[in-house]
């Protein structure tokens, strides 16, 4: 008689947090369970903060069983934390294969904003900025975008996190599907709830995902524009030579055709390359058309480049003269310098200084 041989398939386990709710229902169906248990599921997982399928007692204790067996919940390990004299955070995750990722909690009177991670690193290698000199590695999930939330309030129990924005490392429209996964996952009813003008989403201006964006997502959007020439905002931000000025302000303006909602620029200044008052007068007038409001950003400092930051007087003229103009118009205060926790910075902790220089 031949032997028998036994083969055992070990099926990996999947992130339910990666899953939407109609994916989840699709995956309880092929179980055998009622598709209604997939609210339930979401509910403990983001409105109670499960971390067990044995605490999920509203589902009968065999699915329990079931489901523990198919689906794990990981959380995000916190690797290191630091904080700013502005009682800013700045929170350093350990993920599964080792990458590390970093989310600001930052103060905002009685609220917090947090700023998340979506990738590993940055592929858009922009000149001025830490993340985007350290290369890229890989992008995250929809799990370990809405880890970080999670992980930062189970930190904090109770600290009202009232707005996200995605602002930290990485170009959240290069990994589009995992950032509008987590959007999803944010603002929906049986989610986090958050409502859509308290989520931001920050991008270079890549111009296809930005009218995907607008078709499928209510969220705020920022663009970080900080030129107002071609050639200048090349030498600052290389995807520009991909996606210039013009094509980037006719998406833009296709957003605004589609909803009402402002658009936030964010313009980094930096000293004797984008500062001066000429640059104010072209920035008001490129804008003209737009409802949109300018966030100064000034540069930050850091190891990876030469760039310097804005004298303050320059900064003071530059906001002065668009807010004569009529122009929403904030000088962002940068938030944990101190703990390279401000825009731009995030990466300091894990890049060794031989690697920028
Ligand atoms: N990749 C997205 C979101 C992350 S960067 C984007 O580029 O928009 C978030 C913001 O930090 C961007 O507006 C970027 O222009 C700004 N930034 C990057 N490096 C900076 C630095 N060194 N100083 C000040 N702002 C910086
Ligand atoms: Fe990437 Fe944004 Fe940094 Fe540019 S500014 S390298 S897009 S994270």
């Amino acid at each position: 008689m031949a032997p028998v041989h036994t083969y055992i398939i070990t099926m990996e386990k999947i992130d339910i947090k990666n899953l939407s709710l109609k994916e989840l229902g699709r995956e309880l169906r092929e179980l055998g369970m009622p598709a209604y248990n997939a609210r339930q599921i979401f509910e403990w997982l983001y409105k109670k903060h499960a971390t067990d399928f044995e605490q999920m007692t509203n589902i009968s204790k065999q699915f329990r069983t079931v489901l523990a067996e198919r689906f794990s919940i990981p959380v995000l390990t916190m690797h290191k934390k630091q904080a700013g004299r502005d009682r800013t955070e700045k929170y350093q995750f350990m993920l599964g294969d080792g990458a590390t990722i970093e989310s600001v909690l930052i103060p905002m009177g009685k609220w917090y904003t947090l700023c998340v991670s979506t990738q590993v690193g940055c592929a858009l290698g922009c000149t001025f900025c830490l993340t985007g000199i350290k290369g890229f590695k890989r992008n995250l999930t929809v799990s370990e975008i809405t880890g970080q939330l999670a992980a930062v309030q189970a930190e904090n129990p109770g600290v009202p996190v009232s707005h996200i924005v995605f602002m930290g490392m990485g170009e959240p429209f290069a990994n589009e599907d995992a950032t509008l996964g987590a959007i999803e996952i944010l603002t929906s009813e049986e989610g986090y709830h958050y409502s859509n003008h308290r989520v931001t989403v920050s991008t270079a201006g890549l111009v296809p995902q930005i009218r995907r964006f607008i078709a499928e997502s209510k969220a705020n959007l920022a663009v970080s524009l900080n030129a107002l020439y071609d050639d200048t905002r090349t030498a600052l931000m290389p995807i520009n030579a991909t996606y210039p000025l013009g094509e980037l302000m006719a998406a833009l303006k296709d957003y605004h055709s589609h909803r009402r909602g402002r658009i936030t620029f964010e313009y980094v200044m930096i000293k004797g390359v984008n500062d001066g008052i000429a640059h104010a007068i072209q920035l008001a007038k490129m804008l003209k058309h737009f409802p949109f409001k300018v966030n100064l950003i000034p540069f930050n400092e850091h190891r990876g480049t030469d760039y310097e930051r804005p004298d303050e007087e320059d900064v003071r003229a530059f906001q002065t003269y668009l807010q004569n103009h009529t122009i929403a118009c904030m000088v962002r205060t940068t938030h944990g310098e101190e703990i390279e926790a401000a825009c731009g910075q995030l990466g300091g902790m894990t890049i060794a200084k031989e690697d920028v220089q």
